[in-house]
């Protein structure tokens, strides 16, 4: 007979490890599935200033390593697998994985959000060439260089700020004439000397054989081209979800998202989905946290009615 969990947790960000330690608390029967390491997409922040307890800020990384360690405190496991598919429906739930097949009776999905490429010509093949997702990860090899960020968004502007900090220059690429990013980010992102901005403006191709020499701007207002030379290229243009292993079972919306309300029930009965791969406003590591332990609660209550 194989084993049959009361919860699998897909994803071990800070909604599935927040799903975990409340269930476990609550006595259930619990494993987290984490494809590479813990923490998700704050995993890669070096600071974290907006998630409350931490009076100076903590590591991504280290708050990630917190939140499993305080979940497996209380008994929940955690396997690094691979999800290969999923059978939500009916009773148990199979989740079929690099290390085997798990089945449980409820399952939280959190697997969180990827980046979303640019969609320009040669994206792929010149990533790790130049192109780069992630400033926290990569700014390092762009050290004394001169770099773009293309977005206008809280990502793009910290993203900029940071590599102020490593590279000679950085020229903010956006395609309006504001930044969408919070004011906070404002006054240091204008105070940069290295800081300057392209606005009205988009990639249109990308500069260079064996790696990013520059790129190509279109002019949105003129229409006119203009070529930039840079080393690096990061595209900060917002998330992406990680939905595809859920599609066909689990009700999407239009942009991916797995469309559940405040309670994170999704039309499956017994499934939840929790943190930024949810319909939300608001995708924050508090956001994720919070919708956690929402799920754990209605998770119970489905185990309680259903057995
Ligand atoms: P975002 O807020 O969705 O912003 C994406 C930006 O990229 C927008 O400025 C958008 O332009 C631009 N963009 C989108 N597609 C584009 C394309 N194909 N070509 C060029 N530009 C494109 O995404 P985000 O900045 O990654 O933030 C995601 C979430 O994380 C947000 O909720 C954000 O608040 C949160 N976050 C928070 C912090 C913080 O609180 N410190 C830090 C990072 C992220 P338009 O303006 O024209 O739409």
């Amino acid at each position: 007979m194989e084993h049959i969990y009361d919860m699998i947790v897909i994803g071990g960000g800070p909604g599935g490890y927040t799903a975990a330690l409340y269930a476990t608390r609550a006595g259930l029967d619990t494993l987290v599935l984490e494809k590479l390491s813990v923490g998700g997409q704050m995993a890669q922040t070096t600071q974290i200033d907006n998630y409350p307890g931490f009076d100076e800020g903590i590591d991504g990384f280290e708050l990630g390593e917190k939140m499993q360690a305080g979940a497996e405190r209380f008994g929940a496991k955690t396997e690094l697998a691979e999800v290969h598919a999923v059978h939500l429906a009916g009773q148990p739930k199979r989740i079929e994985t690099s290390e085997g097949t798990f089945f449980a009776k409820t399952v939280v999905i959190a697997t969180g959000a990827g980046h979303r490429p640019l969609g320009v010509g040669r994206e792929a093949q010149m990533t790790g060439r130049g192109i780069a997702y992630c400033a926290a990860c990569d700014g390092m090899f762009f050290r004394g260089k001169t770099v773009a960020v293309v977005g206008g968004g809280n990502s793009a502007a910290a993203d900029a700020l940071l590599l102020s900090r490593i590279c000679k220059q950085v020229i903010l690429i956006h395609r309006r004439d504001s930044l969408r990013a919070t004011k906070i980010y404002h006054d240091p992102l204008m105070q940069a000397e290295n800081i300057s901005f392209r606005w009205n403006s988009t990639v249109e191709q990308l500069l260079g054989e064996e790696r990013i020499s520059g790129v190509r701007l279109r002019d949105t207002v003129t229409g006119g081209t203009a070529d930039l030379a840079v080393d690096g290229l990061f595209v900060s243009i917002g998330r992406s979800p990680e939905t595809a292993l859920f599609a066909g079972q689990v009700e999407l919306d239009s942009g991916g998202y797995i469309v559940a309300d405040e309670s994170t029930r999704t039309d499956v009965p017994g499934v939840f989905a929790v943190g930024d791969v949810r319909t939300k406003a608001v995708r924050q590591v508090i956001t994720a946290a919070a919708d956690g332990a929402v799920a754990a609660h209605y998770a119970e209550q489905y185990l309680a009615e259903n057995g």
